[in-house]
């Protein structure tokens, strides 16, 4: 682009922003929420369940089970590729299960750990970005250090995490979102997951978080598989390495859905263990229902394909207005990912702050720019997460124009500034 070209692109930009400001929007586009029209597919667990008996004849409104009832684990036993013996069914959030074991881990000794974690001096994890805030931000209430790992095309840029945990024994951890990642929609490949299951790590007790969030969570025909993480850890003779988290959040309702851990015997033992101190059972009411709801995996198949009917045009609507606005623009480039819950956009750098503060005041609130970053720091200061499921389509359709309209003005007023 000329200097003409880039002050006329500008001029455009600032004129079209003026009007943006002017219609007084109010939109939100800042957490994956489902949508209301996504949490009425569930109404069909209204109602449910319809026995309370559990399969094993035992009273599901009583005490007790602690690991959750049979039938549930049963269900996403595949879908979440652990064993159902060896996964707990709990409550509503598997984030709740994600801080637990952080605690746990901190509290009482890991198998194969010589003491607890409060007793080491510090500990770390390591953070692919971009990542998931509220991954980061367990990290920082509990004082475990962070450092940051770039996401590539097929997950953690691995030389980079081999040569880290196999030379720093405070590296206890690396948080791995490994199914249409949020925020990039980024699917590890076969490569990446065998040699996280294999690599050799200095800390002997070093866990992968691996938070498969959107396992189901298909958005087209096209299913991307995952490798199964718990079996390679075994093969590779690590099994203690690999805890597992997933829930129906996003399937059946936000709110009250059935939260899943999954581990090697020895780690279930160990968390169930703490766990027993905590809690006499789950809610095995809710658990019943999810299962007489969704019945078999061809069912939770079928739900949540109702999902990507919904969901998928609006991904859709997304990438046709950022294609329509900036594409060829060399101003930004954005994820095109077919599960999940997020895009994520990229600015030139230096301009996703401004961008989100030109976006709020024109009334449409994003996702703090950093927030996908460990600190709330994109040191590039680049990358925006659009979570486009909540709106209805006409919103999103807004949200995303006056969007493309805050990157135009804050992206050419930032390359007059270089030029
Ligand atoms: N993990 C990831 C990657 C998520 O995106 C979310 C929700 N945004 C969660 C966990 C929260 O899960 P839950 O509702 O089971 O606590």
């Amino acid at each position: 682009m000329t200097l003409d070209e880039l002050t006329a692109q500008r001029e455009q930009a600032a004129a079209d922003y003026d009007a943006l400001v002017r219609r007084g929007l109010k939109l939100d586009l800042t957490r994956g929420k489902p949508s209301p029209r996504q949490l009425d597919l569930a109404d069909g667990m209204n109602g449910l369940p319809s026995t309370h008996l559990a399969a094993d004849g035992t009273d599901i409104r009583n005490y007790g089970n602690l690991q959750g009832l049979a039938e549930v684990r049963e269900l996403f036993a595949e879908q979440l590729q652990v064993p159902a013996a060896q996964l707990v069914a709990g409550g509503n959030s598997s984030l709740a299960m994600m801080h637990d074991s952080i605690v746990f881990s901190l509290l009482s000794v890991l198998p194969g750990a010589s003491r607890r974690w409060v007793e080491e001096d510090e500990i770390v994890f390591l953070c692919p970005v971009p990542g998931y805030d509220r991954h980061f931000a367990l990290c920082e209430r509990f004082g475990i250090t962070m450092i940051q790992v770039p996401l590539t095309g097929d997950g953690p840029d691995m030389d980079v995490v081999e040569r880290l945990v196999a030379e720093d024994p405070r590296i206890k951890g690396i948080w791995c979102v490994p199914k249409y990642s949020n925020p990039s929609g980024v699917t590890y490949s076969d490569e990446t997951v065998r040699r996280l299951a294999s690599m050799s790590t200095a800390a002997p007790d070093f866990r992968i978080f691996w938070d498969n969030a959107y396992a189901v969570h298909h958005l087209t025909d096209t299913h991307t598989e995952l490798a199964d993480l718990l079996a390679l850890c075994e093969e590779h003779g690590n099994a203690d390495r690999a805890f597992v988290y997933g829930s129906t959040s996003k399937v059946s309702l936000a709110g009250s859905g059935v939260a899943f851990f999954g581990s090697s015997p020895a780690n279930v033992a160990w968390y169930l263990g703490n766990l027993s101190k905590q809690s006499i059972g789950p809610d095995k009411v809710n658990q019943l229902r999810h299962v007489e709801f969704l019945r078999d995996a061809e069912g939770l198949a079928a739900h949540m394909r109702r999902h990507a009917e919904l969901v998928w045009p609006k991904f859709e609507t997304v990438d046709r207005i950022l294609t329509k606005e900036l594409g060829g623009t060399g101003l930004a480039s954005w994820s095109a990912p077919t599960g999940g819950y997020f895009i994520s956009l990229d600015v030139p750098e230096g301009c996703a702050r401004e961008v989100v503060a030109k976006a709020k005041a024109a009334g449409i609130a994003l996702t703090p720019a950093g927030a996908t970053h460990p600190y709330g720091d994109d040191p590039a200061d680049r990358t925006i997460r659009i979570a486009p499921t909540y709106p209805d389509l006409g919103e999103l359709e807004e949200a995303i124009t006056g969007l493309a309209v805050c990157v135009r003005l804050v992206a050419t007023e930032k390359l007059l500034s270089q030029a």
